[in-house]
């Protein structure tokens, strides 16, 4: 595979550049390259199934990236697991994707239940004799490259397969179309187990840059993060709007605190329009491009250079043209193209679409199929096309992003509605400017023995902290004695809305 190729060709060439910095390690690309021989090397010897996935552990760990290659060498998918991800949600990927094998790079012992798995501690590994692998054994063409796992309906997180063929295509796009060039240094903001990351991952290794990464602890410390970056030399900045969104409300966030950035790629949730024109008015020497895709279509399949001209055409931005490889489609109810203006749902078609959901052959097939002779899927997502330019209009369903997270509401629900302490519940998002701000529960309580609301809340919220991640669980807890219904019979979430949302 071309990407694994470059990074070895890095590894020859260019030995001591740093391919990942993070707060406490640094990996050059030689390094990258012996341990991820040394680590597939023993995972050739673990006697597990032939391309059976492999769950790497952590958070920003150089290992995770050490780990990632490794996999892929060895000929096993990966699936990155973050350490933000609840145990109870771990047992649930393990179980699904009948991983035989993790490779725990967190530091810390991690819960595996009952499951038939193999741990191993790539940090502990040692590393002195190996021979190289064989590049006819890494995973190639339409196998399987990475899984990564996203919010599912049903409560339970589906698994996307991402072949090195989807992987390629893409890297090559952002390596050729956006201007990156050879030893740029990226911000990595994402953790592992989002499909943003891999926006700044893989382009960043076939190129030859750095990756810079963002831990947690940095996120949650804006002074600390704030000083890392005056001394980060970033170049490529990829990330949420929101993330971006929160790094302007400090005034310091300028080109004088990042004086090479030249590149702000934004995925995975709506730019708003404020935020590229301030961006815009404080990193004069950088370009703005927007970006849209779903986990299923390999992070991104769209882009527009959001220029002067673009912002002032229009007060909300459009989300661009196909990458090469691709085509998108509008369609209406009755699954036919549409005409240019008109609305309908987004289909995407070609070289990045997934070949579906991990064993879940159900809900694949609801979502992909073949249009046209090549693969495509239906993303739930509404819009129109103009122009050439593809216009996103929000959701078909229930599927929401909040802070650039990937969430389905009835996920939540399903969770919620275990709790003993909870008879029905519905959740709501709230809204301020066409953007969500956070979730609200509105919950019908069964019997408690609770005098205080906020303790009934307080054991909900423990309920819900073992089974989803923080990022899921609502901030805003409302009692009812009922659920509103509409004439049909279905929950009224507008009238709920209303009601809650004051
Ligand atoms: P994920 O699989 O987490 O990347 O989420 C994919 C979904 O995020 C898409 O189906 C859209 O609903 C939304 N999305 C992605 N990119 C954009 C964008 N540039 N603008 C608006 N929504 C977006």
């Amino acid at each position: 595979m071309k990407l694994i190729e470059l990074i070895k060709n890095h590894a020859q060439t260019q030995p001591d550049t740093l391919a990942f910095v993070n707060e406490e390690a640094k990996l050059t690309y030689q390094e990258l390259w012996t341990k991820s021989e040394i680590l597939a090397n023993r995972l050739q010897k673990e006697t597990i199934g032939d391309a059976s996935p492999i769950i790497v552990y952590g958070h920003m760990q150089p290992e995770m990236a050490i780990s990632f290659l490794a996999c892929v060498k060895a000929g096993h998918p990966y699936i990155p697991v973050d350490t933000s991800i609840p145990a109870d949600r771990v047992l649930k990927i393990i179980k699904s994707s009948k991983a035989e094998l993790l490779l725990n790079n967190s530091g810390n012992t991690v819960d595996t239940g009952d499951a038939l798995i193999s741990v191993i501690d790539p940090i502990q590994m040692d590393g002195a004799v190996h021979h190289e692998t064989n590049p006819e054994n890494w995973v190639k063409d339409d196998q399987t490259f990475y899984i990564i796992y996203t919010s599912g309906s049903t409560g339970n997180p589906k698994g996307v397969q991402i072949s090195a063929r989807n992987l390629q295509s893409f890297t090559d796009w952002i390596t050729n179309d956006f201007p990156v060039e050879n030893g740029h240094v990226f911000l990595n903001q994402a953790p592992f187990s989002f499909d943003l990351s891999v926006m700044d991952l893989y382009p960043c290794l076939q190129s030859g840059g750095t990756l810079w990464t963002v831990t947690k602890d940095m996120i949650n410390r804006p002074k600390i993060l704030f000083e890392a970056l005056k001394e980060s030399n970033i170049n490529v900045w990829t990330s949420t709007p929101s993330f971006a969104q929160m790094c302007l409300m400090d005034p310091s966030f300028s080109e004088e605190l990042l004086p090479d950035l030249r590149v702000f790629m934004f995925c995975g949730e709506t730019l708003p329009a404020s935020v590229a024109k301030q961006l815009k008015e404080r990193f004069s020497k950088a370009r703005v491009f927007n970006t849209y895709g779903p986990t299923e279509a390999t992070v991104a399949v769209t882009s527009i250079e959001v220029t002067d001209e673009i912002l002032e055409h229009y007060s909300s931005l459009p989300v661009g043209s196909e990458k090469p490889e691709t085509e998108i489609v509008i369609i209406n109810e009755d699954g036919e193209a549409v005409k240019d203006g008109e609305k309908g749902e987004i289909i995407i078609t070609g070289a990045s679409v997934s070949k579906g959901y991990l064993g879940e052959a159900e809900l694949t097939e609801k979502a992909f199929f073949t249009y046209n002779g090549a693969p495509a899927y239906r993303t739930g997502d509404a819009g129109y096309k103009e122009n050439g330019q593809l216009f996103f209009l929000g959701r078909l369903d229930f599927q929401i992003k909040l802070h650039g997270y990937r969430i389905e509401l009835e996920e939540i629900e399903y969770h919620i509605n275990q709790s003993q302490y909870v008879q029905s519940a519905v959740i709501i998002p709230f809204y301020r400017e066409d953007k969500i701000e956070y979730l609200i529960a509105v919950i019908v309580p069964a019997k408690h023995d609770f005098e205080k609301e906020y303790q009934l809340t307080s054991a909900i919220k423990k309920d819900l902290g073992s089974t989803l991640p923080a990022y899921m669980i609502p901030r805003k807890f409302v009692y009812q004695e009922e659920i509103p219904m509409t004439a049909n019979g279905k929950i009224d979430r507008k009238r709920l809305k209303e009601e809650v949302s004051i």
